[in-house]
């Protein structure tokens, strides 16, 4: 058996293997150390190899799921191996035969089928880069959908385009030059396979084979980097999935100018499917998901990861959004259908990799019954197009489904092997056998009465078990009399326990013969018929996918209405214009937060960029906690809200269409790669300089504020400049140098904007309203005496901030006015000592008292002494 096992760990070096083992899985030596820490379990031992123990583990079959998912989260890929023949099988090629074993599927994280183990509001995408004489690619795919995507990119866009489709694994070629890095730090299993793999030669080859086709120009035109990329996932589909490929549609090829781009540190900073801290919630997409399907909430993931830049399709979405809104009833009984639809995507991967049951039939039989009453409330009504479409999308299952219904039961079990699940009058050798079956077991209980009779035992049993089958059973008081003739004669002894003997007779044995073998045909019958329904349902697999998509669809929109209602959303203007005009707005996460915090509420501001006289750069100043970063990201949420098709929040909004979005926000150290905050804002500042076309919308806020001062004024300065007279984009910039207020004066772009404060008593009030115009000052001491700096600091502060200030106004040199006015700090009086005071009577009383020996009375006169005292 350990010669097996080596030469198939051989074959799968880089895996654990999952080693079957009758119901448990075993791992051994490296594997199963590693193992045993990675799921906390037992580690063991199992014999000796070369003289040593070898290190041992194990999982019950039953319970793999579970393990294999801390597996694949931590970072391991599983090769589960199976037995493919039973032990006596086995022992029937030879006495010394080991049963057959192989590796049937390599579980890694962008191969993952079972529900338990995907998030089922979230796709999982496996992807592949390729690079082919300096060329490049990124193909990808979803597994539970077919979908089966590529794109030609160069080689700089590989991490937005990563960032954009975050995919749990990215298969690359094994050369030294293969991106670690890039995928270490966008969380991303990085798979390196044999250069061979991406040839695109054999790439072609498998993937004509694939699609039945004599050349890929059926799809479109591909080039060489873009043929190697999706061969590749082919390949690697093929390899983990042991020959079984999932349904994959033909090939796609998408336009890099489709989407909105937005890199990976934009997406981080503005939060749109991730809040910083990693998790769905607190992001953008935690507040707007009220969709009722996993579907629909796969769908509204991707949109807002890659809002369109296609006009049309936005307008054709915002259309879908006002016939929801005007019919809102009729919304109300679509969603409450779609409640009911279970997800059709994932169960019908399954079935196409064999990994399914029952219960994958009935959810697609549950799904296409819902799709046929979407479509006939929906088609009655003449919706505008997407709608229309979708509806017309969800027809044409009549006979599937009438094959569905008369086939299966209401609620089927999970795995074929349970049985049960084909419906009466479907099969009528099945109900045969069946009935043969079931009148077995009734003819058992006759039988009962019947020997009990016979014998006179009157507590006499037939009873069943696993490992005697069906048994008469006894009291042991009684034993005498059935192993002494005549009874011994018709009851044969099987087992005696401490309290009972069991017996069998040659009519209870013949007729459990019958009973078993009528079960057995029925489970035989009953896996045909499963095969046969599976066959059906996946002959229908493409227009399945479309309905699929045609029930998130509608899923979306009017979840996206039923959020612009509930949450008084407008509906925005979106044009080909360089506008960008917002009345009202508001920052949805930020609003939420405060809302079930109970506060005040959120103060609604407007941003116009570009109106007809107006400037196309906003430059905000304000004091720390005032609101600038919330008031920055707001916009940019709200140009991504209006072109995912979306209604937005505010009053009113006028976006004409961003081609690219860029958030660059005081930037955090990167020490893990070894460079100062300064250095990680400079690069990505730098990125938006050389890459922000005039479609733009950028958002800077406190660039430079990690040098010494001027330095940071003149790199902010000059930046500012930039972004006015060579981009040319719309940009909001918040700054905390008020020197650059001159700046909005000089150039003909650039406006100030300011989030007003009220300064009271000494104390700064945040009023969260952005106004026109330059902030006066920036209040830091105030806030910093806010978060609680002890007293003497902040006293200390203002002095030297007045000497500045002076200093500055007269001319001077900050330095000497510093080291000439100021008296040093040593001198600013100490805190105060704590107050020391004498001890009063009531104190010297209080130390003689023991609480625990006083009675009520004596505690009643304490009181009044201590009164006394005091
Ligand atoms: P800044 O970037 O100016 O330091 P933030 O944008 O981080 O300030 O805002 C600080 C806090 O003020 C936020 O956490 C939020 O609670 C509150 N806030 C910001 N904008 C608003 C607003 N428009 N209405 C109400 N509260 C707001």
């Amino acid at each position: 058996m350990m010669a097996q096992y080596l030469e198939i760990k051989a074959a799968h070096a880089d895996a654990l293997l999952f080693y079957r083992m009758g119901d448990f899985y075993e791992m051994f030596f490296d594997d199963a150390v590693a193992a045993a820490q990675a799921l906390d379990i037992a580690l063991t031992k199992r014999g000796k190899h070369d003289g040593d123990d070898i290190p041992m583990c194990g999982v019950p079959v039953h319970a793999a799921e579970g393990y294999l998912l801390t597996l694949i989260r931590k970072g391991f890929r599983v090769a589960v191996c199976e037995q493919l023949e039973s032990p006596a099988e086995a022992k029937k090629r030879g006495s010394k035969s080991v049963v057959k074993r192989d590796v049937v599927r390599l579980v890694t994280p962008g191969t993952l089928t079972e529900d338990a183990l995907l998030e089922a509001r979230r796709h999982n995408f496996l992807a592949a880069f390729a690079n082919v004489r300096d060329t490049f690619a990124l193909a990808w795919t979803d597994i539970s959908t077919g979908a089966f995507h590529v794109v030609a990119l160069p080689a700089v866009r590989l991490g937005p385009e990563l960032a954009r489709l975050a995919p749990s694994e990215l298969v690359v070629a094994d050369t030294p030059e293969a991106p670690y890095e890039l995928a270490e730090d966008l969380g991303i299993a990085l798979t390196p396979i044999g250069r061979s793999s991406f040839d695109s030669t054999g790439a072609e080859k498998r993937l004509c084979a694939l699609f039945q086709v004599a050349t890929l120009e059926s799809f479109g035109s591909f080039d060489r980097a873009e043929v190697s990329a999706l061969g590749a996932l082919v390949e690697y589909l093929d390899m983990t999935q042991k020959g079984k490929l999932p349904l994959l549609q033909p090939p796609r090829k998408e336009a890099q100018n489709r989407v909105v781009q937005i890199d990976a540190a934009t997406r981080r900073n503005l939060e749109l499917t991730r809040s910083l801290s990693g998790t769905r919630d607190g992001s953008l997409l935690s507040v707007i998901d009220r969709t009722v399907t996993p579907g629909g909430a796969r769908m509204l993931d991707q949109r807002l990861s890659s809002p369109t830049r296609d006009l049309e399709t936005v307008q054709s979405r915002l259309a879908a959004l006002d016939f929801a809104r005007d019919n809102a009833r009729i919304a109300a009984d679509l969603r409450e259908a779609l409640r009911k639809a279970p997800d059709l995507d994932r169960a019908l991967s399954r079935l196409a990799l064999d990994r399914g049951g029952p219960r994958d039939l009935a959810a697609i039989r549950a799904a296409l019954t819902q799709a046929d009453h979407l479509n006939t409330r929906l088609s009655s009504l003449a919706p505008p197009e997407l709608l229309a479409s979708a509806a017309a999308d969800l027809t044409g299952f009549e006979d599937l489904l009438a094959l569905l219904d008369a086939a299966l039961v209401a609620d089927p079990p999970l795995m074929v092997r349970d049985g049960g699940f084909i419906a009466r009058g479907f099969d009528p050798e099945l109900d045969e056998t069946t009935d043969l079956r079931d009148q077995g077991r009734g003819v058992i209980a006759q039988m009962q009465s019947r020997y009990a009779e016979q014998t006179g035992i009157s507590s006499l049993k037939i009873k069943h078990n696993n490992v005697l089958g069906y048994f008469i059973e006894t009291t042991a008081t009684h034993a005498p009399k059935m192993l002494s003739a005549p009874l011994s004669e018709t009851y044969i002894h099987r087992q005696t326990t401490a309290n009972q003997v069991r017996f069998t007779t040659v009519e209870l044995s013949e007729l459990e013969t019958k009973i078993l073998n009528a079960g057995n045909r029925a489970l035989e019958l009953e896996k045909r018929l499963y095969e046969r329904l599976r066959s059906e349902i996946l002959g229908h697999a493409p227009r399945i996918h479309t309905a699929a998509r045609a029930l998130a669809e509608i899923d979306l929109a009017t979840a996206l209405a039923d959020l612009s209602i509930s949450e008084n959303w407008c509906r925005p203007i979106v044009d080909t214009s360089r506008s960008f005009e917002i009345t009202g707005g508001r920052h949805p996460v930020v609003e939420r937060a405060l809302k079930r915090d109970g506060g005040t509420g959120f103060v609604a501001n407007d941003c116009t960029l570009n109106a007809s006289d107006g400037a196309a750069i906003w430059l905000l100043t304000g004091p720390n906690m005032a609101g600038k970063s919330t008031f920055l990201r707001q916009n940019a949420l709200i140009a991504v809200l209006a072109q995912i098709g979306s209604y937005v929040p505010a009053d009113h909004a006028h976006i004409g269409m961003i081609s690219q979005l860029f958030s660059r926000v005081g930037a955090s150290d990167d020490l893990a790669r070894g460079r100062s905050t300064f250095m990680v804002e400079m690069v990505e500042t730098a990125a938006i300089l050389n890459q922000a076309d005039d479609r733009a919308l950028v958002i800077l806020d406190e660039i430079g504020r990690g040098t010494a001062t001027y330095d940071g004024l003149s790199i902010a300065w000059a930046t500012l400049e930039h972004l006015n007279e060579t981009n040319r984009t719309r940009a909001l910039f918040a700054t905390h140098y008020h020197e650059l207020t001159t700046l909005a004066t000089k150039l003909d772009g650039v406006e100030n904007a300011t989030v007003a404060v009220k300064e009271w008593q000494g104390e700064v009030i945040f009023l969260h309203e952005v106004r026109k115009g330059a902030a006066d000052r920036s209040y830091g001491v105030q806030v910093a005496q806010l978060a609680g700096l002890p007293d003497s600091v902040v006293a200390r502060a203002r002095v030297v901030l007045e000497a500045l200030e002076k200093g500055e106004r007269e001319g001077g040199n900050r330095q000497k006015a510093l080291i000439d006015d100021l008296p040093l700090f040593a001198a600013a009086p100490p805190p105060p000592p704590p107050v020391v005071t004498a001890k009063s009577p009531v104190d010297d009383l209080l130390a003689t008292i023991h609480p625990d020996e006083l009675s009520p009375r004596d505690a009643l006169d304490l009181l009044y002494k201590l009164k006394e005292a005091s």
